[in-house]
Parts: C-alpha cells; structure tokens; sequence
C-alpha cells in the first residue's frame, strides 16, 4: 500500500511507456553472436576519432565548452548554416525532449506516425503533452495526409521519421512540400533524419529529401540529425538540430547544462573531418542492405523499402516467433510484440545468416 502523504510525481510520470533498449548478445561458446537489435554501426571509429576522444579524456576534470563552439563552427561551415540556427545535444533523442519542453504546454498535442521511433511516445507524454499516432499506410509509410487532417488548434508539434524506424520508408521532397503547405505556420515540424546518411532513394519514388534546403524555405522546419548512427558515435551520445534561430535558441535553453561531454564533442568534430572515409562505410552498409533486401524477396520476403541500417519484418503475431529462430541463429533483432521485427544491416557474416533464418522461417 502507498501512503497517500509520500511524495508523488506528476500523474503523467506513471503513464511514461518504458523504453525497451535492443537486447545485447550473450556469449556462446559455440557460434559468435551479432547484436542487430539497435542499428548501431558495426564498423568501430576510424583511428582519427579515437585519438581525439583520447586527448579529451586527459582533460576530464575540466567541464565540457558548453557552448560547443567548435563543433558548431564545423557543423555551420560544412551545412552553410548560422551558428545560431544549431542546437547540440546528448542525441537527438534529447533534442526531441527539449523541443517538447520548450514549446508543449501539458495537454498540448503532439502528431506522429505509428508504428514510428519509440522514443516519441516516451517523450511526449514525460512533457505531459498528448500524443496523436497517425497510422502508417500499408505500405508501412508516413500517411502525410491523414496526418495534415490530425492538426488541431492543440498542436503544437508534429514529428517526421525519415527514414521510418523501424519499418524503413524515406519520406520524399514532393510529400514533404504538399504536407508543409497544409501545416499551420504555428506549429513546429520536426523532420528526425537519423539515418539520412543510408538513403538511396529511387528516383521512380521522387526526390530524396533535402531537409536543410526545406528548413531554409519554412520558418516552422526543424531538422534533427545525430552521430550515433552512420557516424558509429552511438555510445557518446551527441546530436544537433538545425532550426530558425529562435526555435534554435529555446532548444539551447532547455538544455543540460554541459551535457554533450568534451569526448562526444571532440569525436564528433573528428567524424566530421573523416568524412569520406565513414561515409564509404555507410557506402558498404548500404550494399549489405541492398544484398539482404535481394536475397530476402529471392525467398518470398518483401520488405518496405528499406532506406536506413535496418529492414522490417512485418510479422504479426510471428514477431516473437521470428526473433527466437534469430536468436538460435545467433543473431539478437529487435522485435516488437504483435506487430513485427526490426534487423539492423550488419557485418556480412550476421546478414548471412539472416537470410538463412528468414528463408527457414514459416510465416503460415
Ligand atoms: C537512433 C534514433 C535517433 C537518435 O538517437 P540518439 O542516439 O539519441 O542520437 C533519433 N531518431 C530516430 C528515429 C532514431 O532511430
């Protein structure tokens, strides 16, 4: 029994869902384990990023720049943006709570898409503001339309998972234009690019998305990007947002203070700076990707197109089912109960095996 005189939090504190991080593999002494459950880059940091977190780190007792001068010096040099249109923050999931408390009163309504990241969920109701999921269509993409028609005068925000996580779709410029000029001046769009660096968008689809030229056009754009992802800087928490300077400069109000560390942002400066190389990883992942998603339709699987380091299972019921033939095979995905599993793109030797468990998999 709770006694009534012990302190509560706010009502909305019980109603947070709880986030379900991709599970780590446990060692087995007969096969080595692939985690594919939190798109996470398989590659490690090129050798100039590690000796930049080192140097860093023979600093700790001193407080991180807290104004992260220098990475936004690169991040405005090489985006041709204002310093005073960045944000950094302990990734992008961050940036996400901190727009939310910056701009949602409680009650205050929130647009997304679902199934989409499950982060959002998380975050909006720890602002205490109101969710509104917009299914997704069947071909498991963003239903710009229906998410125009769920714009209340209670919205505050709506957020754009592009590509989707975890079912895969990258939105295109024309969707992302039409829907833009159905939306309120009033009302803030994020577009959460957190695997912008693995779209390969088929021109037959339309054109790929170009979210700072958008967030040039539109004073209510709000891009999101991070350096967990493509940049393989997932472990040091930093991403940034780009963003009219006064939504720029309420993100940086509502941050922690000196929360992105001198690592993260010594890391981050040096990622940028080996570029071309990480992005010829990315080049490598994504014919991986495109390997897997060949060789799962040669055996009956079609996927969403799948424009980030993962694919989408859509397997109902399965989902569970799937997840433990995966696991016997030794490789850890993530799935969600009742409705699917997310597989993360890995080394060769994990997406091998993949296609052997979803080509053994009975889906009837
Ligand atoms: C992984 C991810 C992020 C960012 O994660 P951080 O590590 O917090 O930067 C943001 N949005 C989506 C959709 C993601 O999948």
């Amino acid at each position: 029994m709770r006694r009534v005189s012990a302190p509560q939090p706010r009502g909305n504190v019980q109603q947070i869902p709880a986030y379900v991080p991709g599970r780590p593999p446990s060692p087995r002494e007969d096969l080595v384990v692939y985690k594919l459950s939190s798109n996470e880059n398989p590659y490690p940091p090129l050798p100039g990023v590690v000796a930049a977190a080192h140097a860093a780190v023979e600093e700790m007792n001193r407080y991180p720049d807290m104004g992260s001068a220098a990475l936004y010096a690169e991040l405005a040099a090489r985006l041709d943006v204002p310093v005073g249109d960045l944000a950094a923050a302990t990734g992008s999931v961050a940036l996400i709570y901190q727009l939310l408390a910056a701009y949602c009163e409680p009650g205050d309504e929130v647009v997304h898409a679902w199934r989409s990241f499950e982060a959002y969920p998380i975050a909006i109701t720890t602002a205490a503001a109101r969710g509104v999921r917009v299914p997704l269509t069947a071909e498991a993409r963003h239903d710009l339309d229906a998410m125009a028609a769920a714009i209340t005068d209670r919205t505050r925000v709506v957020l754009l998972c592009t590509p989707n996580n975890p079912t895969g779709p990258a939105l295109t410029q024309g969707e992302v234009d039409a829907f833009l000029a159905k939306v309120p001046a009033r009302v803030l769009v994020v577009l959460d690019e957190a695997y912008l660096e693995f779209v390969r968008l088929d021109p037959s689809r339309g054109q790929a998305l170009d979210a700072i030229g958008t967030y040039r056009r539109h004073d209510n754009v709000v891009v999101f990007r991070t350096f967990s992802k493509a940049y393989g800087l997932a472990g040091f928490r930093v991403g940034y947002a780009v963003a009219h300077a006064e939504v720029a400069a309420a993100l940086r109000a509502v941050s922690l203070p000196f929360g992105v560390s001198a690592v993260a942002q010594a890391a981050a400066i040096a990622s940028l700076e080996a570029q071309p190389e990480l992005l010829e990883r990315v080049d490598g992942i994504v014919a991986e990707r495109e390997r897997l998603v060949a060789g799962l339709a040669e055996v009956g699987w079609h996927v969403p197109d799948a424009q980030g380091n993962f694919v989408w299972f859509d397997l109902g019921e399965k989902a569970a089912a799937f997840a433990a033939a995966a696991d016997a095979a030794g490789v850890v995905v993530r799935p969600f109960a009742g409705e699917g599993c997310r597989v993360t793109v890995g080394e060769p030797e994990a997406n091998a095996r993949l296609l052997e468990v979803a080509a053994a998999f009975s889906r009837d």
